[in-house]
């Protein structure tokens, strides 16, 4: 079924067309009748409105996907097929997406208003994960203000493209190793896919999230199952529209849209699915990994949630501390896994960075709304109401426990969708909710400490370990904190630069694997060796 989405907006003008069924064997297919889950309003969250509506498929329809997927394997894909040619294929997506950008970053907006940019970066061989900013300073130290429709351009180009392109590189450099075992025998190993790959994304990020597993995957020779967000699918769907011209045999890339407990859950206890990749929280992951134990002991990697420390020294530079731990905590309106939710202060730089910091949070509250009509939008709503409620709710506990509303603290009354003023919550103590739990919001909970031993034990002190970051202008401090905290990813002086090729994810519960640079592909591999009689 063919909708078309007409745009009138000062950043966009155009019809985006769009098929909202499933795409499983190279075409968009209605979910399988005995089981039709009917469809889902996909609202846009600035104006908590239908944008359209998208078929939800069963498990009868991963069912199908999966058969064509696992014929795809055996026949037209996996190792049948050059690892160069396979590159070729994910190439040419990644141009396909760049021909059709425009589109796709409207639809990409107007479904999950991203508020974001990182002009500053694209230089760098590095990038600011672009769903995790939301601004950044001027070389003249002012606030840029937010070209949201121009930034979901350039998400879809670095945290997308190029993903694809960076995969694409590699799919003919996936080699094995020769062993000598002795003089009449040697080994050799073969880094070989796993089959079907089942993959379940989140809705912060759709597009960049959808790279990360279809690039790795396809590109060692899987075939892949994925499910978008119930709450974020237009881009995925869009994107398959291309994946037939990318010269893609039919059934190697499929997507099956619905949600977590009836495709998800599918996925993840499908006997033939061999590996599943999740992106999600933490709660979601553990039913994952037991459903993949229960039913044929795929193999699981998974990327959870988190409640990252940033830790600010008294011999940090201030003014760069204040930026970057806006950039932490606000950008993507606080839905990032990665997010710099606990701020540790030492006490000799606390009250003017609370006052630097208070003013970056009001410059955000003043510069709020839907970043899709405004250039001047910093900040952003909440992607849907469960989440906008649930911060809501979070504040509450945190004024509850006796934390300080520093500014925020409320909804954005003026505006009609999901928006939350940017919080900052002082006078917090480490075993506050707000200090615990992953909040997925704008709401910073700011702790003062004293020593480096101290400030390690507090941060350690937390059941996720997907990021940190430390400020100090002592490069030996620095390095050591970054060591001595359990996280994946350590930052100094700076916070959610993110790299293509520099590997991504978690300790602790924030998750099992690597996505992102060379770890990824081990990720989609599994080692055969084979002994030879010389
Ligand atoms: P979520 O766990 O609710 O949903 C993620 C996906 O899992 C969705 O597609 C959902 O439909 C599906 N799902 C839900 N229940 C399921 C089930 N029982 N079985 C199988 N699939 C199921 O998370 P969310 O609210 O969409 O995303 C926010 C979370 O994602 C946060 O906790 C955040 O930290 C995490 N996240 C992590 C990373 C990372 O790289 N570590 C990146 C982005 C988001």
């Amino acid at each position: 079924e063919v909708i078309t989405i007409n745009l009138d907006t000062p950043l966009y003008k155009g019809s985006i067309s769009l098929n909202t069924g499933l795409f499983i064997n190279g075409e968009f297919v209605r979910p399988q009748e005995s089981q039709d889950a009917g469809k889902i309003d996909i609202i846009n969250p600035s104006t908590s409105k239908p944008i359209t509506s998208v078929h939800l498929g069963s498990s009868l329809d991963v069912d199908i996907a999966v058969d064509a997927a696992r014929k795809a394997f055996k026949s037209t894909w996996g190792l049948h097929v050059p690892g160069s040619v396979r590159g070729q294929k994910l190439q040419r997506l990644a141009e396909l997406i760049e021909e059709n950008l425009e589109e796709i970053a409207a639809l990409e907006a107007l479904n999950c208003d991203e508020s974001y940019d990182f002009d500053e970066h694209l230089a760098n061989s590095s990038f600011i994960l672009p769903f995790f900013t939301c601004f950044v300073l001027n070389p003249d130290r002012s606030l840029i203000l937010g070209k949201p429709f121009a930034q979901a351009k350039q998400e879809i180009t670095i945290g997308c493209i190029a993903t694809l392109k960076y995969y694409a590189g590699w799919a003919d450099k996936i080699h094995g190793k020769t062993i000598e075992t002795s003089e009449t025998k040697m080994a050799y190993t073969r880094r070989e896919p796993y089959g079907v790959v089942g993959a379940i994304i989140p809705w912060n990020g759709p597009l960049a999230m959808f790279a990360w597993k279809v690039g790795p995957a396809v590109a060692a020779g899987n075939a892949i199952v994925l499910k978008p967000s119930e709450l974020t699918p237009l881009t995925a769907l869009r994107v398959a529209s291309l994946i037939n011209e990318a010269g893609f045999p039919p059934g190697v890339i499929n997507i099956v849209n619905g949600y977590g407990p009836t495709v998800g859950s599918s996925l993840s206890s499908h006997p033939l699915i061999t590996k599943i990749a999740f992106t999600g929280s933490t709660v979601t992951g553990r039913k994952i990994q037991e459903a993949a134990a229960k039913s044929n002991l795929k193999v699981v990697t998974l990327e959870l949630g988190g409640k990252s420390p940033n830790i600010i020294f008294d011999d940090a530079d201030l003014e760069q501390a204040i930026k970057w731990a806006g950039v932490g905590i606000f950008t993507n309106m606080g839905q990032a896994c990665c997010a710099g939710s606990r701020i540790f202060v030492q006490e000799g730089i606390y009250d003017a960075f609370i006052q630097g910091f208070t003013a970056v949070a009001q410059h955000l509250q003043a510069n709020t709304g839907d970043p899709f009509s405004s250039p001047n939008t910093l900040h952003g709503p909440q992607a849907s109401e469960v989440q906008y409620k649930r911060i809501l709710s979070y504040i509450s506990s945190g004024i509850f426990d006796g934390a300080h509303v520093q500014t925020g603290g409320e909804k954005h009354s003026e505006e009609k969708g999901y928006f939350i003023k940017p919080t900052i919550f002082t006078n917090v103590t480490p075993s506050m909710k707000i200090a615990q739990e992953e909040i997925f919001g704008p709401v910073a909970a700011v702790i003062k400490f004293k020593t480096e031993e101290e400030v390690i034990e507090m941060a350690n002190n937390t059941t996720y370990g997907l990021a940190c970051a430390v400020f100090t202008e002592n490069i030996s401090r620095g390095i050591r904190v970054a060591h001595a905290i359990d996280a994946g990813t350590a930052w100094i002086n700076t916070y959610n630069t993110l790299a293509t090729n520099v590997p991504f994810g978690g300790y602790k519960q924030s998750g099992i694997g690597r996505e992102l640079g060379e770890y990824a592909l081990e990720n989609y591999t599994q080692v055969k060796a084979v002994h030879i009689n010389i």
